[in-house]
C-alpha cells in the first residue's frame, strides 16, 4: 500500500513497556477517533542481553506485541504500522536488522536514553549531563544512524533536556547531528512528549527551540509525533508540535510506505 499523510502519529509506546499504559487496540481506537490515517507502534526494543529491561517488555512478549498489532490492522481503515524504537548497541547489529530483513517490522526508529560515562550508564532522563557527555551522546547517535538500520531519529535533542546551557558544544555537537541527517535523507523527530514534562526555564524540556532553528537553518526535515506512554497523549500536543514546527520554520517531511517499509516524502 503506498499513501502519504500528515495526520500520523509513528512514535507510540503501551503497556508493554513497564512504563506506559493502554493496549493496542486502546491506542487503534483512539487513533481512529482522533481521525489519524496512519498509526505506528514503535514499543521500546528488548535487548538480547536483556539490559534496561526494567522499562523494556519481556524478549518473550515479544510476539505477543505484534500480534497484537497484526489483529488491529485487520480493521482496515487506519494504517497500523508495526515498529520498535531501539537504543542501538553495536554487539547486537544483526538482532536489530533481523526485525526489517524477516519483515517482522515495517520499521525501527533510534533513541538515544542511554550511554556510558566511565563504564557506568547514564541517562539524560535522571542524571546531570556534563560537556563530555554530549560527545559520547553524539557518538553513540551517529554510529546507529550510519547503520541504515533506522527510519528517522527520535528526540534527537534529548541530551539538552539535562544539558540545558546552549553553549559552543550544544551548537556544534547539534550541527554535526543534522549535517549527518540531512546527508542520510533521515528525519529528525519533534517530540511531544518533552512538552508534556516540566522544565526549569521557559523552553520546553525537549523538543529545544535553539536545536531546532539550527536543523531550520541548515535544511533538515522533521518528523513530528506524541512519544505517547499513554492513550490520552496520543492527540495531545498535535497542535503544540505543529505550532513548534511553524514557529522553528523547520520543513516536514511525510511518511509514505513503499514494499512494506515505512519512508519518507521530503
Ligand atoms: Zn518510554
Ligand atoms: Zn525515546
Amino acid at each position: 500500500m503506498i499513501r502519504t499523510t500528515d495526520k500520523y502519529n509513528l512514535h507510540t509506546h503501551s503497556f508493554y513497556c513497564r512504563h506506559g499504559h493502554g493496549s493496542i487496540k486502546e491506542y487503534s481506537d483512539e487513533a481512529r477517533r482522533l481521525g489519524l490515517e496512519m498509526l505506528g507502534f514503535t514499543e521500546h526494543m528488548p535487548l538480547p542481553d536483556r539490559r534496561f529491561a526494567k522499562t523494556r517488555m519481556l524478549n518473550e512478549e515479544m510476539d505477543q506485541y505484534l500480534d497484537d498489532i497484526e489483529t488491529e490492522r485487520k480493521d482496515g481503515g487506519l494504517l497500523i504500522l508495526s515498529g520498535f524504537e531501539c537504543d542501538y548497541i553495536p554487539e547486537f547489529r544483526s538482532y536489530f536488522a533481523s526485525y526489517l530483513e524477516e519483515g517482522k517490522v515495517d520499521y525501527l526508529i533510534n533513541g538515544v536514553h542511554f550511554f556510558k560515562r566511565k563504564g557506568e550508564y547514564v541517562s539524560p532522563f535522571d542524571d546531570v549531563m556534563e560537556r563530555d557527555d554530549v560527545y559520547t551522546y553524539r557518538d553513540v547517535l551517529l554510529s546507529a544512524l550510519d547503520t541504515g538500520l533506522f527510519s528517522f531519529q527520535a528526540h534527537p535533542d534529548l541530551i539538552f533536556a539535562s544539558y540545558r546551557e546552549w553553549d559552543d558544544v550544544s551548537e556544534s555537537v547539534s550541527r554535526e547531528i543534522i549535517q549527518f541527517a540531512i546527508d542520510r535523507k533521515i528525519p529528525l523527530e519533534v517530540n511531544g512528549n518533552g512538552m508534556l514534562r516540566p522544565s526549569p526555564d521557559d523552553d520546553y524540556l525537549y523538543p529545544r527551540r535553539m536545536f531546532w532553528r539550527l536543523a531550520s537553518e541548515m535544511g533538515a526535515y522533521c518528523v513530528r509525533n506524541s512519544d505517547s506512554h499513554e492513550v490520552v497523549n496520543l492527540g495531545k500536543t498535535r497542535e503544540l508540535q505543529e505550532s513548534f514546527v511553524k514557529e522553528c520554520n523547520v520543513k516536514k517531511a511525510y511518511p509514505i510506505v513503499k514494499r512494506g517499509r515505512l519512508e519518507f516524502e521530503f
